[in-house]
């Protein structure tokens, strides 16, 4: 049977999931908005600085009285606090507080450590003061009305730092992509639970939900199902009620006798295919009353491999997340390679440049998956690749 190239079946994934790139824009306060992407640029409302204040511990002064050596009457203190200042008179400082508003009629502020408070009050100032110098002007950060923040960005911490400086408490976001992830299979248990003959615990339920919580979606069911048609669907209806945009299931869609997620979405249209690559041969896409719904295959490292080639990269693009990084490295040994299959094997990047594999080719080696921190990316014409051989990775 030939076997559908790797490219095709992610150009139909994202042909199926393209209604979910329009999104709604969700109000947010900003105590809930950290990782959410701005659905609008924001202005500011007010200048930044909102006034002019000092940049330095020192004192306000008319720069045309300051010359190296002068000695000038301190005739007020100013704190950074709430309140306008009594104007400067002329021949006169007041010592300044950095971030306290200048008072009138000062143009510059000189910094304490250019000066020597001598007896009586007064103070000696060492160098001339430019006008401005050490004032941090009004707007002088941004001004008001202008572009604060722009559109399509991930929030991080100084994106709030401008948002409250700007008093701004509620920001549009991009709303997040609301998954249901569904294991299936008759031989899992819950991670922690006695095993029995025959059983493994779920792990592509938790590798699954972890994937897509780091590119920022939500999880909106987690279901675990043993191959029953009945149970199965019972579970998928219960992901539309929870208002899922997207459902993805890991297992029984091979060839097999009980492959639950097959047999149940065939009578709905669904694609199921084998993919020419290894893991993660199998594959289906099924729409289940109006829902995406994306079907991995059960093995650990299929799965895995499975989300991240073809739906993690639309999740991130949702997200304003960047596309993972792909990095070009060197083999520190020689590798065989499958004709007619893009292989991805699991491996460890070395200095220099260089990779070597972890475990072998099989999908069911979870641990080893965890030992990598890179999948090389072997094209499907590979066969026999010598150390020092160039290969395509993608960092974990
Ligand atoms: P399947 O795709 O259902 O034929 O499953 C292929 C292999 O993956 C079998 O060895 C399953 O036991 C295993 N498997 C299926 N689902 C999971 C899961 N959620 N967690 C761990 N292993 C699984
Ligand atoms: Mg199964």
């Amino acid at each position: 049977m030939a076997r559908t190239p790797v490219a095709e079946h992610e150009g139909r994934v994202r042909a199926l999931l393209a209604p979910l790139r329009t999104r709604d824009a969700e109000p947010v306060p900003l105590a809930a908005a950290l990782g959410r992407v701005l659905a609008g640029a924001v202005l500011s409302p007010i200048d930044l600085p909102p006034f002019r204040n000092s940049q330095m511990d020192g004192f306000a002064v008319v720069a045309g009285d300051v010359s190296p050596g002068v000695s000038l009457p301190v005739v007020a203190s100013i704190p950074a606090a709430a309140g306008a200042p009594a104007p400067l008179v002329a021949g006169t400082v007041a010592r300044i507080m950095t971030g306290a508003p200048l008072p009138e009629g000062a143009d510059a502020v000189v910094a304490v450590e250019d000066t020597v408070t001598t007896e009586g009050g007064w103070v000696t100032i060492a160098k001339a003061a430019r006008a401005g110098s050490y004032v941090r002007e009004v707007g002088s950060d941004l001004a008001a009305g202008s572009e604060l923040l722009p559109a399509g960005i991930r929030l991080g911490s100084r994106h709030l730092a401008a948002l409250a400086a700007a008093g701004i408490t509620e920001v549009a976001v991009e709303s997040r992509v609301r998954l249901a992830i569904i294991s299936t299979g008759s031989e899992l248990v819950a991670p922690g639970d006695q095993l029995g003959p025959g059983q493994i615990s779920d792990s592509n339920g938790p590798a699954l939900v972890a994937a897509a919580r780091e590119v920022a979606a939500e999880i909106v069911l987690e279901g675990r199902v043993v191959d029953d048609r009945e149970a199965f669907e019972a579970l998928l209806v219960a992901a539309i009620a929870a208002d899922a945009e997207l459902i993805l299931t890991s297992g029984g869609i091979s060839q097999g006798d009980y492959e639950v997620v097959r047999e149940t979405l065939e009578p709905h249209g669904a694609i199921v295919d084998v993919l020419a690559m290894q893991p993660g041969g199998p594959q289906a896409i099924a729409t289940y009353r109006e829902v995406p719904v994306v079907c991995f295959p059960g093995n650990p490292v299929s799965s895995q491999l499975s989300f991240l080639l073809f739906v993690e990269p639309l999740l991130r693009e949702i997200a304003g997340l960047p596309d993972r990084i792909r990095v070009t490295r060197v083999l520190d040994t020689p590798l065989t390679s499958v004709a007619g299959k893009r292989q991805f094997l699991r491996g460890r990047a070395l200095p220099d440049g260089r990779v070597e594999t972890v475990g072998g080719p099989s999908s069911h080696l979870v641990a080893a998956l965890a030992a990598a921190d890179v999948l090389v990316d072997l094209p499907e014409d590979a066969t026999e690749l010598p150390a020092g051989a160039s290969v395509e990775t993608w960092e974990l």
